[in-house]
């Protein structure tokens, strides 16, 4: 296969996920821009770009950057590109560089929806723990924290509410009175409803204990595996919070409001009922 044929390995179609559909679409292959090997030194990649488009929605498109990097040698190579029979493939690899818009990690809409515009730091975030920078990881999720650190609190305080415990309730009330997102953490930290404890583990006590510490220490190995168990430690709890924490807050005040309402409805019928007869 020469060179400009390569783009004949494109997949016919792809599964990925889309924003139109909960669940993952067939993406067709479009078409395929061939870019000229890039500079002198490295003539012998070849770097293709190939489109692919939701066919349900037929709005949305992804395209990949493909590499190919071929073993062969310069004059294999110009006889390749042009057109020559040299299987360029073999004895070469074949990489996928990026992709753009980039892969997006589904967040779960609940979690999507109480982040708001800040839900970019929880992608972020966790992009850069996929793509081994935990440095940056965690970084970018010490700021979510730090910036949802009033949302946390109220949350953790409806959660206290609901499940009757008047001093947890209590002191999430302090912690909201404080003006830094730590002092927040802090204070929450000290009393939260038992039903949030996680195999003796309060969530709060993880996000504020996380929050701050040098993530570059003695040796590079080392400061990256901090930053790892950090951002892994934080994407987890804000998970449990604001995925399953939150659903049970959610349909306790659906519940609630529920019953509240039919009851309304049932007195206001007694009550007409009641003058209508007289
Ligand atoms: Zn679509």
């Amino acid at each position: 296969m020469a060179l400009d044929a390569l783009d004949r390995l494109a997949p016919k179609a792809l599964s990925m996920p889309c924003t139109c559909s909960a669940e993952p679409t067939t993406w067709k292959h479009q078409n395929v821009y061939v870019a000229r090997p890039i500079g002198e030194r490295i003539r012998w990649e070849n770097h293709t770009l190939w489109t692919y488009e939701c066919s349900d929605c037929e709005g949305r498109s992804t395209i990949f950057w493909v590499a190919f990097r071929s073993k062969v040698n310069d004059t294999l190579l110009r006889a390749a590109t042009r057109g020559g029979p040299i299987d360029a493939t073999k004895g070469g690899t074949i990489e996928n560089v990026i992709q753009w818009p980039r892969w997006t990690v589904l967040v779960p809409k609940r979690v999507e929806k109480a982040f708001r515009d800040k839900i970019v730091l929880l992608q972020h975030g966790i992009h850069c723990l996929k793509d081994g920078y935990g440095i940056g990881a965690a970084a970018y999720l010490r700021r979510l924290v730090e910036d949802e650190a009033r949302a946390i609190v109220e949350l953790v305080r409806d959660a206290a509410v609901q499940d009757g415990d008047a001093e947890a309730a209590r002191n999430a009330e302090e912690a909201l009175e404080q003006d830094s997102a730590a002092q927040r953490l802090e204070i929450a930290a000290k009393r939260v409803p038992a039903s949030l404890l996680v195999d003796g583990r309060n969530p709060l006590e993880v996000l504020y204990g996380n929050l701050s510490g040098p993530l570059h220490s003695e040796t590079e190995a080392e400061a990256v595996a901090v930053a790892v168990a950090v951002a892994t430690m934080l994407i987890g709890t804000l998970m449990f919070l604001f995925e399953n924490l939150k659903q049970r807050v959610d349909e306790k005040k659906t519940f609630a409001d529920t019953m509240r309402s039919a009851s309304q409805r049932l007195a206001d019928a007694k009550r007409h009922d009641k003058v209508s007869k007289q």
